[in-house]
């Protein structure tokens, strides 16, 4: 049977493929292409060969290999910015869900700088405000040890439980304020007392 009877052959039964049994230029015995009637192989290898000779780059902006490289010198602006906006448009589309796995995330990790925890742990906010605030003021002497640090947090910890059973909010106070008028006082347990609120605030720092 001559090449071109299974040609029509292949063509009628519309198969992409069809095998002839003489070998090629290069001798492959092997499949022919029914839309040009290349060789299956031959192909093949010029694949390979255009795949060998490209560069890195070439490869990944063809998307053949590296997909993985993401570093900053093969990614273009374009490709950065298409990945900005895609997960842009997923955050934008999928914001609910996002924030109860952010949710169960949090709470399952215990992660304190969480909203959950900070909801959790009204006290242990008020003493870290507190903290931050003495820090900032520098009125956190730095021979204090653990224990004091402690004690501090026991007074917010305190004052959130006595909030609680009273129904009405407690503050811990500085008795000396930590930016008096003339005097300034430290943040330190002895320096600590728990106050009603309205109390607190009417007070000022009218001390000295
Ligand atoms: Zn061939």
């Amino acid at each position: 049977m001559r090449k071109c009877d299974k040609l029509a052959e292949a063509k009628a039964n519309g198969f992409v493929r069809y095998l002839t049994g003489r070998p090629c230029n290069k001798g492959h015995v092997c499949e022919r292409l029914v839309s040009d009637r290349s060789c299956v192989e031959c192909n093949r290898l010029k694949a390979q060969h255009k795949r060998d000779s490209m560069t890195v780059v070439e490869k990944y902006e063809h998307g053949l290999k590296y997909r993985h490289l993401k570093t900053n010198w093969l990614l273009t602006d374009k490709a950065r910015i298409s990945r900005q906006q895609t997960s842009q448009k997923y955050y934008t589309n999928n914001q609910e869900k996002l924030a109860i796995y952010r949710k169960e995330y949090n709470l399952k990790t215990n992660n304190f700088h969480s909203k959950q925890w900070k909801q959790l742990h009204p006290e242990a906010r008020s003493a870290w405000t507190a903290k931050r605030r003495a820090a900032k003021l520098q009125r956190t002497p730095l021979w204090l040890t653990l224990t004091h640090h402690k004690q501090i947090d026991r007074f917010y910890w305190e004052a959130a439980e006595v909030s609680k059973l009273v129904g009405e909010v407690y503050h811990v106070d500085h008795i000396v304020p930590l930016q008096g008028k003339t005097v300034s006082g430290l943040h330190v347990p002895w320096n600590l007392q728990i106050l009603p609120a309205k109390e607190n605030l009417s007070k000022g720092n009218n001390h000295g």
